[in-house]
């Protein structure tokens, strides 16, 4: 939502989304609110629950490195809103989220097994291979039908792993920056995984 002024004014960001979502709409489409860094966490989801009152097709997304996170996600669930749940890309500080790599993988089991129990079109964000693994498991537990579940992965990442799922029955949804401001999402991927630049320079030289 930054991309759309939220530091600005909350007021003037909901009113340009909201041409979006009603476009989307429109298509009978949808559209996915990502969620940033903590301080725009309660901003965003306000928008998204407003969002969902006067058109229904949206989606939030939790990150699973928050300690508020559950809550967060039995409320959406509650309202009836779709989540995708992603382990969190920004760096937070120890007081508001899980800060090792092993409580956000098992905070991501535990609210993943929530929202398969309580959400509505549940999708998992993540390209680890033992979480989907473990997705799969616990949806089945659940009688979570495959075409009931949806993973989404960053274009390129993982093809071999998004086609699979594919062929298992399970939705797959890609994440493909577009448009000419290419630039700034390509350095916050960076920034988000600095390893991303050696595969970049790898595949360069490759060529
Ligand atoms: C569709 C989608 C939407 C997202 N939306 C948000 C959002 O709204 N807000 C937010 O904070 N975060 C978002 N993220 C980012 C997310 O929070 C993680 O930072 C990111 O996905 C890496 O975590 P992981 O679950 O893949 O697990 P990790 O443990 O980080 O990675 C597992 C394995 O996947 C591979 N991998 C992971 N990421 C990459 C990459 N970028 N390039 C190459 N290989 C990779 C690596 O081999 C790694 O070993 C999103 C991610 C995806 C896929």
């Amino acid at each position: 939502l930054t991309h759309f002024g939220l530091d600005f004014s909350e007021r003037a960001c909901r009113g340009y989304v909201a041409e979006v979502v009603a476009e989307a709409k429109r298509l009978n489409n949808s559209v996915e609110v990502d969620m940033e860094a903590y301080p725009y966490v309660e901003p965003t989801l306000r928008t998204v629950v407003d969002l969902h009152e006067r058109f229904g097709c949206v989606r939030a997304v939790i990150q699973a490195y928050l300690r508020r996170s559950e809550a967060d996600i039995e409320r959406l669930c509650g309202l009836g809103i779709p989540v995708r749940l992603c382990k969190g890309a920004y760096k937070e500080p120890a007081s508001v989220a899980f800060t090792r790599k092993r409580e956000v993988n098992e905070n991501y089991r535990r609210l993943a097994a929530l929202l398969l129990e309580k959400g509505v079109q549940p999708a998992m964000a993540t390209h680890d291979e033992r979480i989907i693994a473990d997705v799969i498991r616990m949806a089945g537990e659940r009688g979570v039908a495959p075409d009931g579940l949806e993973f989404q992965m960053l274009y390129g990442i993982r093809r071999s792993l998004q086609r699979r799922l594919v062929s298992e029955g399970y939705r797959v949804r890609l994440y493909v920056p577009y448009g000419v401001a290419w630039y700034p999402y390509f350095m916050r991927r960076l920034a988000e995984r600095p390893a991303n630049l050696l595969f970049l320079i790898r595949n360069l030289l490759r060529r």
